[in-house]
C-alpha cells in the first residue's frame, strides 16, 4: 500500500520484472508504467524457484524472463492476474496451472528472431573455424592454427522452421548453404521454393546434414529430442548448433558423441541448467557454450521490453 497524494491511500498494482537485460533499459520503460509499483531484477542473475515464490507473492503482474514460474510460485502468488513473457519460449512457465487459475498469458513473438538467427549463424562459423578456441589460445600466448571447414555448399539441416528457423534459412541461403528442413508443421511452400529448401524426414536430415541447427520449442514431446540414437545417425564430421532450449539435447549423450567422435562438434547458447554447474562438456575443445544471449542485443532488448510491458498493461487493464 503506497500513500500517494492528499492523504488519499491508493492501492497501486505491483509488477515484478525479472529479465536481467530489461534492467539495463528500465529508465526508457518506466514512462509506460506510471502509477504502478515496479520491482526490477538488479542482481544480474536468474531467480531460483524459492526466490520467485517470495518475489511473486504480492504482485499483480509479472514480466518474466527464463526464471521458473512453477506450480508452487503460482499457488503462492495470490494476486497474480497476468504473466507477460519477455521473449517467446514459455517452457519455464507451468502453463496448465496458470490457465487453471485464470491467469492471463502473453509472449513477444517477432521481437528477437533476427538476433537469435544471427547468433546461430555466428556459432556455425565459430565451431567450423574454431574461432573462439583459437582466440583463447592466442590470449594464452599459443600461436596455434586449427584447420576448419567452410560453410559454403554444405548441407544445413534445420529442425524447426518457424520464425527463427526461417531467419536462419535466409542467411544460410545467402552463404551458399543447401537447406533441408524437418518440421512436421511447416507448410510455407512459397518460402521453401524461394530458398530451394528441401523438406525431409528426420532420419534423412540427420544423416545428410553437415550442420544441424535446432529451432523447435521445448515441451514434453521434444525433451531430449537429440539423444544417442539421433547422434549416431549424424555424419561424423557434422556440427550441432542449439540456440533453442537446453533440454532439447541429452547432454550426457552429447558428451558421449563428442568423446567417441560420433560428431565433430557442438555449439550451444542454451543448457539444461543455466548457468551450468561443473559439467564435463565445458572442458571439451569441440564444445562451445554461450550464456543464453541469443536475444541479448540492443535492438531485440528494446523490442522485447516494449512489447512485454505493453502486453502486461493490456492484460492488467483489459
Ligand atoms: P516458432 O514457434 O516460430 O517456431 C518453432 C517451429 O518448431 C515451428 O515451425 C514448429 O512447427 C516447429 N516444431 C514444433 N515441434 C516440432 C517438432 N517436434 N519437430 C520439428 N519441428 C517442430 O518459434 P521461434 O520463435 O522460431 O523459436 C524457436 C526456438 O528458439 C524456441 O525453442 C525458443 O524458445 C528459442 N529461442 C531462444 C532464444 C535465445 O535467446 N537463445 C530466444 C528466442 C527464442
Amino acid at each position: 500500500m503506497i500513500k500517494l497524494f492528499g492523504g488519499e491511500v491508493i492501492l497501486k498494482k505491483r509488477i515484478l520484472i525479472t529479465p536481467k537485460s530489461y534492467y539495463q533499459i528500465k529508465d526508457e520503460m518506466l514512462g509506460l508504467m506510471e502509477g504502478y509499483q515496479v520491482l526490477f531484477n538488479d542482481t544480474g542473475r536468474t531467480f531460483s524457484e524459492d526466490q520467485m515464490i517470495d518475489l511473486a507473492e504480492d504482485v499483480d503482474g509479472i514480466i518474466i524472463g527464463v526464471d521458473p514460474i512453477t506450480k508452487k510460485v503460482i499457488n503462492n502468488a495470490k494476486n497474480l492476474k497476468a504473466i507477460s513473457k519477455y521473449g517467446v519460449g514459455m517452457d519455464n512457465i507451468d502453463l496448465e496451472t496458470a490457465e487453471e487459475k485464470g491467469i492471463l498469458l502473453s509472449n513477444t513473438p517477432d521481437t528477437n528472431n533476427t538476433s537469435v538467427a544471427e547468433l546461430a549463424i555466428g556459432l556455425m562459423f565459430d565451431i567450423a573455424r574454431n574461432i573462439s578456441a583459437s582466440a583463447w589460445k592466442v590470449k594464452n600466448y599459443k600461436w596455434e592454427r586449427i584447420k576448419g571447414v567452410e560453410l559454403t555448399d554444405k548441407n544445413l539441416g534445420l529442425i524447426g522452421c518457424g520464425k527463427i528457423g526461417k531467419e536462419v534459412a535466409h542467411r544460410a541461403y545467402g552463404l551458399g548453404m543447401k537447406i533441408k528442413v524437418y518440421d512436421p508443421y511447416f507448410n510455407d511452400l512459397d518460402f521453401a521454393k524461394s530458398l530451394n529448401i528441401e523438406r525431409v524426414d528426420l532420419d534423412t536430415l540427420l544423416s545428410i546434414s553437415d550442420f544441424i541447427s535446432l529451432h523447435l520449442p521445448l515441451n514434453k514431446d521434444t525433451r531430449n529430442f537429440i539423444a544417442k540414437e539421433e547422434l549416431k545417425k549424424m555424419k561424423k564430421d557434422a556440427f550441432l548448433i542449439n540456440t533453442a532450449r537446453g533440454g532439447l539435447i541429452s547432454e550426457g549423450d552429447l558428451l558421449w558423441a563428442l568423446e567417441e567422435g560420433e560428431i565433430a562438434g557442438a555449439a550451444c547458447d542454451v543448457f539444461s541448467a543455466e548457468p551450468p554447474e561443473e559439467h564435463p562438456l565445458l572442458s571439451k575443445d569441440n564444445f562451445i557454450l554461450t550464456p543464453h544471449m541469443g536475444a541479448n542485443t540492443k535492438e531485440a532488448v528494446k523490442r522485447m521490453a516494449t512489447a512485454a510491458t505493453k502486453n502486461l498493461l493490456n492484460m492488467l487493464n483489459g
